[in-house]
């Protein structure tokens, strides 16, 4: 028997993962930060969830059963929900602070860091083929489960010599994070590809909107 497992995804990936580290994907969920008219991609639990399973930080298993409960409990979803975007939003802060080389709001830190605290009670060594990992509990009925892996993320970028190589791409419409990873760290853009559609499509948008 043939042991490579096909991965067989069961819905289309739905977000744009370019940034590297997950945190940083996470932070170009609000779409167009900089822009007259931000487009928020985590308008409701559900997003939320395909987010986790687009990025791997759930198992399709942990999502279906989040996406089940989000239906009877919505509004524990809803909650869930809301602190998933103020700890993006503190990780933001954070992060663009050090990119652009201004004071980190302390508000901000203090936020992330109740996250990653909270993260961190969820979170256990499991030993994977003779090495260590860090993995988090597997707490189906928890709507905050995906914020674990994120916030600590956020936090292993953030303490790490990485950070200095986190860019703004140099698209002024664009700008989401990414982690230059280029051996020469001179990478300006987040995805020539994606990062035009993306333009082309806002323009689109914008035409019809005008019309
Ligand atoms: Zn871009």
């Amino acid at each position: 028997m043939a042991n490579t497992k096909k991965v067989v995804r069961r819905r289309e990936p739905r977000f744009d993962l370019l940034g590297g580290p997950v945190c940083l994907d996470f932070i170009n969920t609000l779409d167009d930060r900089f822009l007259n008219q931000p487009k928020e991609l985590l308008a409701s639990y559900i997003d939320l969830a395909r987010f986790a399973e687009d990025t791997g930080i759930l198992s399709e298993k942990q999502v279906d059963r989040l996406f089940a409960l989000s239906q009877q409990f919505t509004e524990q979803a809803a909650r869930a929900l809301g602190a998933a975007i103020q700890l993006r939003e503190a990780i933001y802060a954070v992060v663009w602070a050090k990119v652009t080389k201004k004071l980190v709001p302390q508000g901000a830190l203090y936020t992330l860091n109740q996250y990653v605290q909270v993260a961190a009670q969820h979170a256990n060594l499991a030993e994977v083929k003779g090495r260590f990992e860090w993995r988090f509990e597997d707490a189906s009925n928890n709507f905050e489960m995906p914020l674990w892996p994120i916030a600590r993320s956020a936090a292993e970028l953030l303490a790490s010599n990485e950070l200095e190589f986190v860019r703004a791409c140099a698209s002024e419409t664009c700008q989401w994070l990414f982690l230059d990873a280029s051996k020469n760290h001179g990478r300006r853009w987040c995805d020539m590809k994606r990062c035009g559609n993306r333009a082309k499509a806002r323009a689109f948008y914008t035409r019809k909107t005008k019309q």
